[in-house]
């Protein structure tokens, strides 16, 4: 391995918090990967991987327990199936998400959106950012995805015929959770990218190394950055769309049906379990898998009684959605099962509090995040655990919880704090 540790990240590569092992990101636009690209991830889990192929909630795939002498070969035989993680991780763009596939349009978004993972994968313009970069298309307002984003897109209502989209720029959640504003009204999908392109430049130019869009936006002010991007003649660019043989990949569903899903408690999927997804998806669902932002995985059956023999084939792979675990939604992000930055072991928090619920679970959407980052998007959850802090005792260094509600707002917010496991088991209970 030649490469410089921090040129790792740009790969898609973390140090893991064992100190020997790394972890591989695997960048996929809008969720979308092939059977073949599924089955090769199956075989690296299982052979590198300890048999785990963890799902994101940005809808790419994380690889962990590989040693320093796998990480080339996990990557080449990635590359060998058109994989590349360029811009995974790091000061770069990364993985642009599209949280509504199978929804109206969702073919004109999911072609948006690998047009824009085209465009700024591997582009050198855009890989010495001051930090991370993160793009999402949703189909409407209701998972409050695009707020969450430093640049969300809602399709927007249009008079001329030509696809339009609402612009929300530096919203984000970690620490300091702000919900994204709207810079742009009903900008033509033409000129998407040039406007992109300028909150980029802005974003390198003016931001400290180590610090997101919002940011720079709580800085100068909401108004004052508007002012910076409209302004700039570049933005006025139009990029027209040619039309493309292969502008969706993913078959429609011709009624609902058609969409199959498979539940992954905490996005755990073992390396088995996507190679028999991509079986199905091969045989019955036009050869595609999706992975969601509930760390889940769709498939949208295609043909004559695909559906019904895509679902038996899904529960003879234990896919049947009987247990409480497969069928409560549950994000959850490594923790400090594997990450360097976790104070909680959150698969097992999250089995525990889903032992505490039992069915009752069901009624609410849970997500536990393993440190204030936030990557399990615990805000927007109808019960968000973030375990905030590390406290001495006797008994070591234990952790604290915060536990989050969904209410009126943008984003749920803090209802408890600073609870122990224990605490935090009884107030869920009483949820
Ligand atoms: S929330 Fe924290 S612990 Fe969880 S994956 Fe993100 S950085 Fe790691």
């Amino acid at each position: 391995m030649t490469i410089e540790k921090q040129n790792l990240r740009l790969e898609g590569i973390y140090p893991q918090r064992q100190k020997e092992f790394f972890m591989q990101r695997v960048k996929l636009p809008a969720g979308i990967i092939s059977c073949e690209q599924a089955l090769m991830v199956a075989q690296l889990a299982e052979r590198f991987a300890r048999g785990v192929a963890h799902l994101t909630t940005r809808g790419s795939i994380e690889l962990h327990w590989l040693t320093e002498g796998d990480l080339a070969v996990v990557a080449s035989q990635l590359a060998a199936v058109g994989l590349y993680n360029r811009g995974a991780c790091g000061g770069a763009v990364r993985g642009v998400v599209c949280g509504s596939l199978g929804a109206a349009g969702a073919p004109a978004l999911e072609a948006l959106v690998r047009k824009m993972h085209r465009h700024f994968t591997g582009n050198p313009r855009f890989e010495k950012l001051p930090k991370k970069f993160k793009i999402g298309v949703e189909a409407d307002a209701s998972s409050g995805r695009h707020l969450i984003q430093d640049l969300g897109l809602l399709p927007a209502p249009s008079q001329d015929g030509r696809r339009r989209y609402d612009v929300f720029a530096a919203g984000g959640l970690g620490r300091e959770p702000i919900p994204g504003f709207l810079l742009a009204e009903g900008v033509l999908e033409d000129s998407l990218l040039p406007l992109i392109e300028t909150v980029l430049r802005l974003y390198e130019a003016l931001t400290p190394a180590g610090k997101r869009l919002k940011h720079l936006v709580r800085e100068i002010g909401r108004e004052e950055f508007r002012r910076r991007v409209l302004e700039d003649q570049a933005v006025l660019e139009e990029l027209p769309t040619v039309p493309s043989l292969t502008a969706s990949l993913v078959p429609a569903p011709s009624a609902e049906a058609d969409r199959l899903e498979a539940h992954v408690f905490g996005g755990e999927l073992s390396g088995a379990g996507l190679a028999a997804l991509a079986g199905i998806a091969r045989e019955f669902c036009g050869g595609i898998l999706m992975v969601t932002g509930d760390q889940n995985v769709v498939l949208h059956a295609a043909g004559e009684g695909a559906a019904e023999r895509a679902r038996q084939a899904m529960a003879q792979a234990g896919f049947a959605g009987k247990a409480v675990g497969e069928r409560v939604i549950f994000r959850a992000c490594p923790g400090n099962h594997e990450c360097i930055m976790g104070l909680a072991p959150t698969r097992d928090i999250a089995a525990s509090v889903l032992k505490e619920m039992g069915e009752a679970a069901r009624e609410l959407s849970w997500a536990i995040s393993g440190c204030s980052n936030c990557c399990a998007q615990p805000q927007l959850a109808g019960a968000g655990i973030v375990a905030s802090r590390l406290v001495t005792e006797v008994t070591g260094r234990n952790p604290r919880f915060d536990l989050y509600r969904a209410g009126s707002a943008p984003f749920a917010e803090v209802v408890q704090q600073g609870l122990t496991l224990q605490e935090l088991l009884s107030a869920v209970r009483e949820i």
